[in-house]
């Protein structure tokens, strides 16, 4: 009897490539300047750092409610809590959503230089990923339709989008919505939205009141500072929230996390101090590194598209090794279907003239990485 049979993964989890996150880190001890993760320059509210610090009944569980944080979103949001559901960053809501409403035969669409975690999660579930090509680096609503087939079952819309930083306006959401099939499940990742500074913008928040079968994302990793307790929430209809708290761990939020989110919420004034530093900096990046003649697409977020004219012989990957010599990070963004381009986010005063000098003497030299 031949008994070599090995346990096999469910079809697609083998054509999945690993999320590569940015770099973080370099040998040595010499300080590192970190702009390839969206982080915030200005990290999180003292009040969050506070109440953080004050959740120390570590032998006990959380609360599998996360009710006083649910309650902080709802109050700042004029959201009913019971149409919020928390998640361990919102990667963990994406993954949940795939998880719910996707399986084999399915299809889903993402933008063509969309968040790459769409695509994993379509692929975890045995569902097929099906990519809208953009225009200008935009997500084109039009191109969306045009892939809908009879079994596109969700479309995910990072809006702005990650990598490119560019946005649809609300009309252009709710056109893709209406024209949408109701089967399909819209989810509007709007991990940036708390840094848009146009009239014409939602979330998404009218939409996921005023319709069965939309989802908007969030999270704390952005303009909160957040990140390391990842923290992320969603607001869906009540059938969708059933299902995502029926599937979801039922701790699947930490005690310190619940608090330092839930007071995070409640300071004002640094989320705006926050919002302030980058419309100022993003602004000042553009220019400047227009000025050095690369081309930025426009971001609505905190951070910029940069791309290199390959054809001149100013690669990205040698602006890249120049950053990484005078130990500077950013974003090789050729996994996002740029590979002339890298991705910055917005530092403090200090790291955005650096990191700008750099640039400008790699420009300089004509592309000779260091
Ligand atoms: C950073 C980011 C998120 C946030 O992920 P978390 O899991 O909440 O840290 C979600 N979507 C996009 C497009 C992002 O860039």
């Amino acid at each position: 009897m031949t008994n070599n049979a090995k346990p096999e993964p469910r079809p697609g989890i083998l054509d999945i490539s690993p999320y590569v996150p940015g770099k973080s880190a370099l040998e040595g001890a010499a300080p590192v300047i970190r702009l390839a993760s969206n982080e915030t320059p200005l990290g999180p509210s003292p009040k969050a750092l506070a109440a953080f610090a004050r959740a120390r009944a570590l032998a006990r569980y959380p609360d599998g409610q996360a009710s006083a944080l649910r309650e902080a979103i709802a109050r700042r949001y004029g959201l009913n809590p019971a149409r919020i559901v928390c998640g361990a960053g919102s990667d963990d809501l994406l993954s949940l959503l795939a998880q719910a409403y996707l399986g084999p035969g399915d299809e889903a669409i993402h933008t063509e230089h969309g968040f790459l975690m769409y695509r994993i999660n379509i692929l975890a579930n045995g569902a097929t990923p099906v990519a809208a090509p953009e225009s200008d680096n935009r997500a084109d609503v039009d191109a969306i339709l045009a892939r809908v087939s009879a079994r596109t079952k969700m479309v995910f819309l990072a809006n702005p989008n990650n990598p490119t930083g560019t946005y649809l306006p609300a009309g252009e959401v709710r056109r893709l919505r209406g024209a949408l099939p109701s089967r399909c499940l819209l989810v509007l990742d709007a991990a940036y939205a708390e840094y848009v500074r146009h009239d014409d913008y939602e979330p998404g928040l009218e939409l996921v009141a005023a319709t069965d079968n939309t989802v908007m994302t969030r999270t704390f990793s952005k303009i909160h500072g957040l990140a390391a307790l990842r923290i992320g929430w969603c607001t869906a209809p009540d059938a969708i929230c059933d299902v995502l708290n029926r599937i979801r761990g039922p701790f699947n939020l930490t005690a310190p996390a619940i608090a330092a989110g839930a007071a995070a919420l409640e300071d004002a004034a640094h989320m705006q101090k926050a919002f302030a530093h980058n419309e100022q900096w993003l602004a000042w990046l553009t220019e400047k590194i227009e000025g050095l003649g690369l081309a930025v697409t426009p971001s609505a977020a905190n951070f910029v598209l940069i791309h290199f004219p390959d054809h001149k012989g100013l690669r990205a990957a040698d602006a890249d090794a120049a950053l990484t010599a005078e130990r500077i990070l950013l974003r090789r963004v050729e996994k996002y279907g740029f590979p002339d381009a890298l991705r910055m986010t917005v530092g403090t005063a200090e790291e955005n003239r650096q990191t700008l000098g750099v640039l400008k003497a790699f420009m300089a030299s004509g592309g000779a990485s260091s």
